[in-house]
């Protein structure tokens, strides 16, 4: 098949086009018909891929934990996959740390600029720290009650509430392994057929994938650009320095540090991993949502990189709802960034706060999109910096959203693929192998 029919390059040409058209739309002044006539098929998009995340989540995380078959197997995995995951965001967070006091991009924001910022997104500002506030009134244990729902339906029907689907999922999981064989069949013999058509669902709603991802990205860049395009430039121009600390913090982790984990832990070659991974970071990239990206994350896991479905089922469900290495380093850069630039001197002691804080806080933001500013609200009112000042950085936050969505589910997939070679159940997959199967 030539190489622009396949998936992967399909998406490619879909987001890059979708970016063209945003700008001279913007230009152009296209707004109002990129709204009505481009962006629903986005929309629909984003919301068949959502859709199926908490099935998804359920049936893969039930399967998955009852046929590990018993308790000191999942024992083991569990604790493997936790400690590397909380690994991997420690290292990203120390990356953000570093980037942002060697780079001091908020020296570089000229005061006029910022009193525009603070002035324009004082409305938004508002509903973030109200989000906020309920979050950080809460107890130190009020994180692990809120884990457990009290109630099976109301927690399937939020998304952001994707922690309690993984901890009913375990319960029923571990319930399953417990009870004698015979009866666990039916039940289990349901979720097995629930995930398998869920994949196949997944496999039909990627067919429109370049559709999909044209119509998100179009409809992103002119929301961005607004009526007044011409401001976009000065905007970067005053944030340009913070963007780049994220987006090079990001790259370093993405292209050093999960290359260099693959190589030590296992058989992958970056010529695999990264073709492999493709599909899913562009999914990631146009729907700023890990818990949007998961059924694509699974496929691409086991399809392209030959990850056990055993492995993937647990480890890939967990990683989307607690392991997002690029949202923490996003977090700890812009925290800093916020400081300087209403120049608050931040001493060792707060800093380290902010590394505690932004571990906690990655685990805690909801695989959706803009969750991670405002769980920053949280990290800021913790180091004593005025909540308010995520003004600063609100205008160029969806690019960043994006770019550390694309992280996010690249470190699952990374820890999915150390986790399986630890346990003898990878099985890389050859690129010419793979573009012979079609589809993802
Ligand atoms: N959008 C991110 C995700 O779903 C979370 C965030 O806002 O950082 O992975």
């Amino acid at each position: 098949m030539p190489w622009y029919r396949e998936a992967h390059w399909r998406i490619l040409i879909a987001l890059v086009v979708g970016l063209g058209y945003g700008v001279v739309a913007a230009y152009a002044g296209w707004g109002r018909f990129t709204a009505d006539w481009i962006a629903p098929f986005g929309a629909i998009f984003f919301r068949l891929l959502l859709l199926v995340a908490v099935p998804l989540v359920l049936a893969s995380l039930v399967t998955g934990i009852a046929s590990l078959s018993d308790l000191n197997k999942l024992s083991r995995i569990g604790g493997k996959t936790i400690a590397i995951y909380l690994a991997t965001t420690l290292v990203a967070l120390l990356i953000g740390l570093t980037l942002v006091n060697v780079m001091q991009p908020g020296r570089m924001v000229p005061d006029s600029v910022r009193l525009t910022l603070q002035q324009s997104y004082q409305g938004d500002v508002a509903s973030r720290e109200e989000m906020a506030a309920a979050v950080s009134e809460r107890g130190p244990l009020q994180p692990l009650v809120d884990m457990v729902p009290d109630n099976i339906i109301g927690a399937a029907s939020d998304n952001r509430r994707m922690l309690n689907i993984v901890f009913v999922a375990m319960l029923f999981g571990v319930g399953l392994m417990l009870i004698p064989p015979e009866r666990a069949a039916p039940l289990l013999a349901l979720f097995e057929s629930l995930d398998a058509v869920i994949i196949k669902i997944v496999e039909i709603v990627i067919m429109f994938a370049p559709i999909g991802v044209f119509g998100l990205i179009a409809d992103t860049v002119t929301r961005v650009a607004g009526d007044s395009p011409a401001d976009v430039p000065q905007l970067l121009g005053a944030l340009g320095f913070y963007c780049l600390a994220v987006l090079i913090g990001l790259a370093l982790q993405m292209f050093v540090v999960y290359p260099t984990l693959l190589r030590l832990f296992t058989p992958l070659t970056l010529r695999q991993f990264f073709p492999g991974m493709v599909q899913a970071q562009m999914v990631a990239f146009s729907t700023s949502s890990s818990a949007a990206t998961l059924p694509v994350t699974m496929k691409s896991a086991q399809k392209n990189l030959g990850v056990s479905e055993e492995v993937a089922s647990f480890v890939l469900p967990l990683g989307a709802t607690i392991n997002m290495d690029g949202t923490g380093l996003y977090q700890a850069v812009a925290a800093v960034f916020i400081a300087q630039t209403l120049g608050i001197p931040l001493d060792l002691p707060a800093q380290l706060t902010i590394v505690l804080m932004a571990l906690l806080a990655s685990i805690g933001t909801a695989a959706v999109p803009s969750a991670g500013v405002v769980m920053l609200v949280v990290i800021l009112e913790a180091i004593g910096v005025p909540a308010a000042g995520i003004a600063l950085i609100l205008g160029v936050d969806r690019i960043l959203d994006m770019s550390r969505t694309a992280a996010n589910v690249t470190g699952d997939v990374t820890v999915a693929a150390i986790v399986a070679a630890s346990e003898g159940q990878l099985a890389p997959v050859s690129p010419e192998t793979r573009s012979l199967t079609k589809g993802v």
